[in-house]
């Protein structure tokens, strides 16, 4: 009954919120419409898919309905993305959702008239009763003892009946406000707490922290140990945030693994980070489930009322990005919001739709930089690097797409494509020039825990003819710091088909030296901040330290990011085994590869 009435609820703040958008009103911007139609979009799994709806579905074709307003959301959320607002398809869209009103409220009731059968059976109980009083009374043999003393019970009967049906009506009461699986208010609930804080502290001119809180890769917990797990590590972290906040503050399960906290009476942005800290901490011990020790963490992400936001809306919506920064930066830590952080979400926003585009209009490129050898100045290979020219001099750096393609999926079909190109151009230039290079190519963590991932890049190799043992894979060290087991064993599969593996940016992340014992490599490249740092005697010591322990795994070593020629000497110096960087060689397009390697292939004959 609650999913249908939260999707009635969802439903018409989304209207409401378009036509403020539609009215010009400055507190409602196209990010706010998003939000509120993701929360919307949310709403629909309990629905179709939820244990409690499926008395509803039985009697409704709830699939339907549901299959129609994902078609309607969709739509919406395609004009929201539009560049240009189309006010035609815009007014179409809202029409479109609006008609959703009146078979949401009719759900809706035929919801509340299931759960009403319960009622209605006790107050047929409760009416026969008196029925039996009347006949009683009427009982013209019975003596007055009897009728008085059939009278005292069923007085007392039907006093029960009545207590029965108040604790029915103060439990649907509870359920309506509060979560089942933990029993912490829930979104409803949460939204009225926010809404009284707000006003309260606009009386009392204080202050109000509003926390989103994700639980990290709740989704593998699931996937990994079973709904039953997943459910009790919910339970256990309402537990343990719960004993965390205090009395007069709300802590609410607001969807699956999201939980949202209100701390009222706060004075300035450092009492919530204070409770931000707090809450991440309370998970430094691990969870005990189901004879597992399990390492639970959170992100969180916190904003101030009313200095970042005066309105609900823009709370919610700054706590939301501020959850996001949070998990962009690594995870298992809070954020609090600020101004720049909106901004960059703002940008990460249009990036990500333009980036979508920027593959079909050919706004992606594919550069190569080549690496030497430090023994006898041989090239041995080039490195796929990829770019993105939005418009003319725009470039967009990789190192701030690539995490939004991650985040959006697109990194998959842009990493196939990335690697397509480069094997084309390579095994044309190559053959040209009879050179034996080897290819670099860049993964992703995304595109490496594909369980099909290896099976399509052999297929892109073969497809091209290119040997996959001509192949290197760069695997950067940070990203492995998340792996799980299927991304560890697709890199052995990878390996074991010949291709080569290679360790990025050594040095720099989080250097947890079992990659090294743990994965089958052939190289490690020292990061280039190092390398930009040489001059300096402890990076020195680290960098001899690393190509010292590279060689004794029986890794060859590459230095990337040499820029000078003294970079490129102190390099050979430590020994090195092969050296990358502008000094040497830039990312060059492929026009420019074959005269590049052409002037190699003269000087080494
Ligand atoms: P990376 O794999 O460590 O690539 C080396 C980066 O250093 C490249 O930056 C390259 O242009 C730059 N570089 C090389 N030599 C020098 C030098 O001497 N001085 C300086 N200052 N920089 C030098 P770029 O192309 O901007 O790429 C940045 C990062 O983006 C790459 O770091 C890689 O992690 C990622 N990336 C690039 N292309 C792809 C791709 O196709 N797929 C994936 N998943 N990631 C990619
Ligand atoms: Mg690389
Ligand atoms: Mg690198």
């Amino acid at each position: 009954m609650w999913a249908t009435h939260e999707i009635e609820v969802e439903l018409l703040r989304l209207l409401q919120a378009m036509h403020r958008f539609r009215a010009a009103d400055p507190e409602v911007d196209r990010d706010a419409l998003r939000f509120r139609l993701d929360i919307l979009w949310s709403r629909l799994p309990p629905l179709l898919e939820g244990r409690d709806a499926a008395p509803i579905r039985e009697i409704s074709d709830v699939e339907g309905l549901g299959a129609r307003l994902t078609v309607a959301l969709q739509r919406t959320s395609d004009v929201l993305d539009r560049a240009d607002l189309d006010e035609e398809a815009y007014a179409q869209a809202l029409a479109g959702l609006e008609a959703f009103a009146t078979p949401i409220h009719d759900l809706s009731l035929t919801a509340l008239h299931q759960s009403g059968q319960g009622h209605s059976e006790l107050q047929w109980r409760l009416d026969d009763i008196y029925t039996a009083i009347l006949i009683a009374s009427l009982g013209l043999g019975l003596s007055t003892l009897a009728l008085i003393t059939l009278l005292i019970f069923q007085l007392g009967r039907s006093q029960k009946l009545l207590d029965v049906k108040e604790r029915a009506n103060a439990r649907i009461e509870h359920l309506a406000h509060h979560d089942v699986l933990t029993g912490l208010p829930n979104r409803r609930l949460f939204n009225d707490r926010l809404a009284q804080a707000l006003a309260g502290a606009g009386r009392r001119s204080s202050g109000v922290g509003l926390h989103f809180i994700d639980v990290d890769s709740f989704k593998a917990i699931n996937d990994t140990f079973g709904h039953m797990v997943g459910d009790e590590v919910l339970q256990e972290a309402a537990r343990r945030m719960a004993a965390t906040i205090r009395e007069v503050d709300t802590l609410a399960r607001i969807a699956g693994d999201e939980f949202a906290a209100i701390q009222i009476d706060v004075k300035a942005a450092a009492g919530v980070m204070e409770l931000s800290e707090r809450l991440i901490k309370a998970f430094e011990q691990p969870f005990e489930i189901a004879g597992n020790d399990l390492q639970v963490s959170v992100s969180i992400g916190s904003t101030l009322f009313p200095d970042d936001g005066g309105t609900t809306e823009r709370l919610l919506l700054n706590a939301d990005v501020a959850l996001h920064r949070a998990k962009l930066n690594g995870r298992r830590q809070g954020a609090l919001f600020d101004k720049v952080m909106m901004e960059k979400e703002k940008r990460r926003r249009r990036l990500g739709v333009s980036l979508e585009r920027a593959h079909d209009q050919g706004e992606l490129s594919v550069r190569y930089q080549p690496k030497f050898s430090t023994a006898n100045c041989r090239l041995m290979g080039f490195e796929a690097l990829i770019r993105w020219e939005r418009g003319a001099n725009l470039e967009v750096s990789p190192t701030e797409f690539i995490p939004i393609a991650e985040s959006n999926g697109s990194i998959v079909p842009i990493g196939d494509w990335v690697l397509s190109t480069a094997c084309r151009d390579m095994a044309g230039s190559a053959a040209r020039h009879q050179l034996d290079v080897s290819l670099a190519i860049n993964l992703s963590p995304v595109q490496i825990q594909k369980d099909d991932c290896i099976r399509r890049f052999l297929a892109i190799a073969r497809s091209l003819e290119f040997d996959p043992r001509r192949l290197e894979f760069e695997i950067t060290e940070t990203s492995l710091f998340n792996a799980n087991a299927s991304t560890l064993a697709n890199i052995r599969d990878l390996h074991e088909a010949g291709a080569r593996i290679c360790l990025d940016d050594f040095g720099t992340g989080y250097s947890s030296l079992s990659h090294l014992q743990a994965l089958p490599l052939n190289a490690m490249k020292l990061d280039r901040s190092l390398v930009a740092r040489l001059d300096d005697h402890r990076t020195q010591c680290i960098c001899e330290g690393i190509t010292a322990l590279g060689h004794r795994l029986g890794l060859e070593v590459v230095g990337e990011g040499a820029e000078t020629e003294w970079q490129y000497n102190e390099l050979v110096r430590m020994g090195c085994d092969q050296v990358q960087g502008y000094y040497l060689g830039r990312p060059m397009r492929i026009e420019e590869l074959d005269g590049f390697m052409s002037r190699i292939a003269r000087a080494t004959v």
